[in-house]
């Protein structure tokens, strides 16, 4: 090997992050979803074709970009949400990488039609990441993305998404978890114009239960409540006799980030004791608030790993919250006091 060492091109750069960030059609909802969250939108569409490998389009009523610089959201770390590397310990916005926009537009064909309130919007075309249309557009407040033929130019990564089944149910998780952790928003799936997920938007985090699992199964959920120093815990829980299969109906989320953290979903499952058949799981929304020094988010490109300092505090408070909530509910008579 004697060749010259060169920066790669910025198309090749994004194509590689891409294969961190973007694994599968869901993870291209995920992002465009966090963005239209971190816009302060009040509502959210997603429109899905052939599972988000025809198309995938994210409409919501946000902020918007303005238009002269929806050109620089389509270059790498470029971002809105870090400005100082101070903040990247403070970080209150879903997104902080600058990477996501890139990084789908790399491996698609994507659409953006922008536009803030009360100005002229703008409308891009790009083609695996080049510009090929670039024009003014309505001024309708907000952002509509529609991404298609995703992995078009990564054949590779196109051979191992799933069967179109698995894709629409990791899609349907991805907006079930950001409907529930954001019941303040209005959150609609549609599946090759059927609708499949809908939630009213009222704040009101059951509701958002009842939108996702159904109101039968919200109305049997308890709320629980507790708070150390570090940590406020509060959200819905089932009663041991509402159970899964699977442990998949437990949602975690801090500081309105769903994330994945096995040592704190074994404290929600723990709070149950031993009320719980084997191999049965409660269903589960649990959300913790907390100082963001206190949690570390850059950990993994996808942001659903997170580090917390004393999560063994945190377990423990999630554990009791649960225990003290249940015990209140299936007080059973103890079969001594009866003698
Ligand atoms: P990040 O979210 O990490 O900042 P992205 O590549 O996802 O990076 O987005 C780049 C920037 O584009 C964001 O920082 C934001 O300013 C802007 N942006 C993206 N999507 C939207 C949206 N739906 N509404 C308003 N602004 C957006
Ligand atoms: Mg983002």
């Amino acid at each position: 090997m004697n060749q010259k060492i060169q920066i790669m091109s910025p198309t090749l750069a994004n194509q590689i992050a891409a294969g961190e960030v973007i694994e599968r059609p869901a993870s291209v909802v995920k992002e465009l979803m966090e963005n239209a969250i971190d816009a302060s939108s009040t509502r959210i569409e997603v429109f899905v074709e052939e599972a988000g490998l025809k198309s995938i389009q994210v409409i919501d009523n946000g902020d918007g970009i303005a238009s002269n610089e929806v050109l620089s959201a389509f270059e790498r770390h470029a971002t809105s949400k870090l400005l100082n590397d101070e903040e990247l310990f403070r970080i209150r916005t879903l997104g902080f990488r600058g990477e996501a926009l890139p990084s789908i537009a790399s491996v698609s064909k994507l659409t953006i039609e922008t536009a803030e309130d009360g100005q002229a919007g703008k409308r891009l075309v790009l083609n695996g990441g080049k510009v090929i249309e670039n024009q003014t557009a309505s001024s309708r407040k907000g952002t509509l993305i529609k991404v298609e033929d995703l992995f078009f130019n990564t054949p590779a990564r196109l051979k191992y998404v799933k069967t179109l089944k698995t894709e629409l149910s990791h899609i349907s998780d991805t907006v079930s978890r950001l409907a529930l952790a954001h019941p303040e928003i209005s959150f609609k799936l549609v599946s090759d114009g059927t609708p499949v997920i809908k939630t009213v938007g009222n704040k009101d985090q059951i509701q958002a239960i009842a939108g996702i699992y159904g109101v039968e199964t919200a109305k049997k959920m308890k709320d629980i409540q507790h708070s150390s120093f570090d940590f406020e815990v509060s959200g819905f829980v089932s009663l041991p006799e509402l159970t899964r299969a699977s442990n998949n109906y437990i949602t975690l989320i801090v500081n309105g980030r769903y994330i994945k953290n096995y040592a704190l979903n074994r404290a929600i499952v723990d709070g149950y004791g031993s009320s719980l058949m084997v191999g049965r799981y409660p269903l589960a929304v649990v959300n913790v608030r907390m100082d963001p020094l206190l949690l570390d988010v850059n950990v993994h490109p996808t942001k659903q790993q997170i580090r917390i300092s004393n999560e063994k505090d945190l377990g423990e408070l999630i554990k009791e919250a649960i225990a003290k909530r249940l015990s209140k509910e299936t007080r059973i008579p103890n079969a001594l006091e009866n003698i």
